[in-house]
């Protein structure tokens, strides 16, 4: 030792929307027209400002501006470098706020853009348009901008980026096509532009995201890599780079990274821990290297003695190193310490945004000034650490023992589908074309007014319960009178499809603050699962029966699936996610056997995110997907042929999933389909699906009444793809977030396009 050394600690982002999701509510109210813009604008300037001090509080060295956004930062970037496109009508200006909330939201005569998943995350954003002959210019100055206001709070800040080879690759070319990547040349001096004007303000450092590193890329992406940093370091030589890559390793990426002219390398150590040997071996000696070690993506506190283990040879080694959460801090809920009504012993196994920079806190300050500095908060640490590997609140022994005794009877139905169905046809006995819908029926103002009184306690539960046997027992009637095949009992009950049943089984815990932005105004509050899952008692039984008992007709029995359960929670740490999807797997065939018992001939076990598990990098698609239909199977498996599987995907790409969809062997799936008229059916033709398959003939995110054509013509053109003993008639999803005066027509119509193909 002897020689200076340097640790400190940096946030790359922080969570934008408010501990009390302040952002959202002035946001919602300025776009209902019920206040003025500069009312939104002061309550974003307090948020970024309460921020920026919170994280200096806390002891981070380097904070981030810049991070902060009114919708979303990949749509910031667009702005900032004036991809708008045509259709907002842009001036070629400043790009004013209502052409940004145009481009997020649409405005009257103009869609918003398209928008899709953050790399693995289920935070969404904004794909950029490019058009091939697409020009870039420093359009909007917000980075810039929020540098300067954070420093005249006195606070030098790290501005955030996102770097211009993935934005690139994130975006689209409209107009006939063509590589983003070819507009490289043309991006270059924006970004150049910017970091001169920011090394003018005196900023020494930029953080430039680029996640990108994580995925398969091409050769001509990895030159797109080294053309894009020669460029920008030689333009602006008096701002360093922090060259910022997560949710996953650089693996064949990583010579790539570090042949970068880049002055520091962030690199996700949660994710991938195994790459520190290979970044440290690689890395120049004077590369500022910044460790993510503690996890951006996740609530769970860090074992801060076991990093230091790690991280101390580390420390010794370099001159500087930087300590870091593994990504921007955006994907977790902001403040553990509101959480007063969790359960303590889980509380105390948990960080959220803020916990987490304490946690570096405490790190940086161990690496420097030795452990004992910070004696009792390893102290604090450790015990939490020991308490989570033998806590009776985790640790179920009769879970873990089911799902190591887990066979493979278990995971397969008795009898084939060609047997299965002529049983199932034989005592079902529907009509061709059968109709039916997703599930959820509309979750009217009433509805959700008389959950919110049931959870206040001005609504008492029999009261409640009252309401939703109403509610079910009109909704069974009109499904009669519409006309449909197979009814459903509506999910009034039910507040959203994952917490419904995490809140029925055990090893789940709910905050009540936990919110983290899903896009633009919503946030979601996904479930803690911190121990082994098992299902005490059958959750929706009663309301399955009570609803069959309204009518001759079939109802099916109405499941969430456990690898949708799974993607759209936290999931544990400390034992491998296929584990915990097995456990989750279990509870569900618990319940679809009690469903059984109590007669339900079909059930259906919605996989809505099921896709969405995909690893980043293709090399792992196999085995995520192998377990996941394995878990499927084992929650679906134990019925009898006759009992009709259903299953439901609510989107639209299939053709890298077609065969695992296959092997899930399911009776019955209803996917999404009316957008892309019909055309995805033709993986399931080429693959010779075999099941049956209820193509989605509308689209329920629009409330526009589609005509009985429309429809026929759908089936139509499914009828050029699939027997027509194969195929169902549905929606393309739950009806829950439509009006009835949209529901009523639309599903009349779709009865009718049925009925036409019948006759
Ligand atoms: N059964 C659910 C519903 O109809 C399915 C929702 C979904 O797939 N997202 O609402
Ligand atoms: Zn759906």
């Amino acid at each position: 030792m002897g020689a200076f050394r340097s640790v400190s600690v940096a946030t790359l982002g922080f969570p934008r929307i408010g501990p009390r999701r302040e952002l959202k509510t002035a946001l919602e109210t300025y776009w209902s027209g019920a206040s003025e813009l500069t009312t939104l604008l002061g309550t974003a300037a307090g948020l970024r400002e309460s921020t920026w001090l919170c994280q200096r509080d806390l002891g981070a060295d380097i904070v981030p501006s810049g991070d902060f956004s009114f919708y979303d930062h990949v749509l910031d970037t667009s702005v900032m470098v004036g991809a708008v496109p045509a259709r907002y009508d842009w001036n070629g200006g400043a790009v004013d706020h209502a052409t940004y909330f145009a481009m997020a939201r649409g405005a009257p005569g103009v869609t918003a853009g398209e928008m899709t998943k953050w790399f693995d995350t289920n935070y969404h954003y904004l794909v950029p348009e490019f058009t091939p002959d697409q020009y870039f210019t420093l359009a909007g100055t917000k980075a810039l901008d929020e540098y300067q206001e954070a420093k005249r709070l006195g606070i030098d800040t790290r501005p955030v980026l996102l770097g211009p080879v993935t934005f690139l690759l994130l975006g689209k070319m409209s107009h006939g096509g063509g590589d983003p990547l070819a507009l490289l040349p043309r991006l270059l001096p924006v970004y150049a532009e910017i970091l001169s004007r920011f090394a003018a303000m005196g900023v020494s450092w930029v953080q430039m995201d680029e996640p990108a590193l994580v995925l398969d890329l091409s050769d001509a992406a990895r030159a797109a890599f080294a053309e894009a940093y020669t460029y920008l370091t030689q333009a602006v030589p008096a701002v360093q780079l922090m060259l910022t890559t997560y949710f996953g390793a650089l693996a064949d990426n990583l010579a790539t990274a570090l042949a970068l002219p880049v002055h520091g390398l962030h690199v996700d150590l949660v994710r991938a821990p195994e790459q520190l040997a290979q970044v440290l071996e690689g890395a120049r000696p004077d590369l500022v290297l910044s460790l993510g070690v503690i996890d951006g993506r996740n609530v769970w506190r860090a074992d801060l003695s076991k990093l230091l283990d790690h991280l101390e040879p580390v420390s010794l080694a370099r001159r500087e190193i930087v300590l870091a959460p593994s990504c921007s801090l955006l994907h977790v809920p902001v403040d553990l310490e509101r959480e007063t009504a969790l359960d303590p012993d889980v509380a105390s196994w948990l960080a959220f945004a803020v916990q987490k920079v304490t946690e570096l806190k405490v790190l940086a300050v161990a690496l420097t000034d030795g452990r004992d500095a910070v004696r009792g908060a390893l102290e604090a640490s450790d015990r939490a650490a020991a308490s989570r590997q033998v806590h009776e609140k985790i640790h179920d022994q009769t879970v873990r023992a089911r799902v190591a005794g887990m066979n493979q009877t278990q995971a397969r139905r008795s009898s084939s589908f060609e047997t299965r169905r002529v049983q199932q046809h034989e005592s079902l006995n529907l009509p061709p074309f059968p109709t039916t819908t997703i599930g959820s029926f509309p979750q009217t103002p009433e509805v959700r007014r008389a959950r919110a009184g049931h959870a206040r306690g001005t609504l008492s539960d029999a009261g409640y319960t009252e309401f939703l046997r109403e509610e079910t027992a009109r909704t069974v009637r009109w499904q009669e009178e519409a006309g449909l095949d197979v009814l459903v009992h509506g999910e009034f009950e039910r507040n959203d499809m994952v917490q419904y049943f995490g809140e029925q089984l055990s090893g789940f815990a709910f905050t009540k603050y936990g919110w983290v932005q899903s896009y633009g105004s919503r946030c979601v509050r996904p479930p803690i699962i911190f121990g082994d899952v098992s299902r005490p008692v059958p959750m929706t039984v009663e309301w399955w029966q009570y609803a069959q008992s309204l009518t001759k007709r079939p109802m099916k029995g109405m499941l969430t699936g456990p690898v949708t359960i799974l993607n759209w929670s936290f999931v544990r740490d400390d034992q491998p996610r296929s584990e915990t999807c097995f456990q989750i797997a279990f509870a569900i065939r618990d319940e679809v056997l009690d469903l059984e018992k109590a007669g339900a001939a079909m059930i259906q076990i919605d996989e809505a995110a099921l896709r969405e598990g995909l690893p980043l990098r293709r090399a792992g698609w196999g085995r995520y997907l192998q377990w996941a239909v394995e878990a499927f199977r084992i929650a679906s498996s134990g019925v009898a042929d006759v009992t009709q599987i259903h299953t439901h995907m609510c989107y639209s790409e299939f053709n890298d999933i077609i065969a695992a969809i296959g092997a899930m062997d399911a009776d019955v799936i209803s996917i999404e389909t009316a957008r892309s008229k019909m055309e995805l059916l033709d993986a399931f033709a080429g693959y010779a699906y075999p099941a049956e398959i209820g193509p989605g003939v509308y689209d329920i995110h629009s409330p526009r009444t589609p005509a009985v054509g429309e429809m026929v013509t759908l089936l139509e053109a499914a009828r050029t793809r699939l027997k027509d003993d194969q195929i169902w008639v549905n929606p393309d999803c739950g009806l829950k977030t439509r009006k009835w005066d949209e529901v009523e027509p639309a599903i009349a119509n779709m009865v009718a396009a049925a009925r036409a193909l019948r006759g």
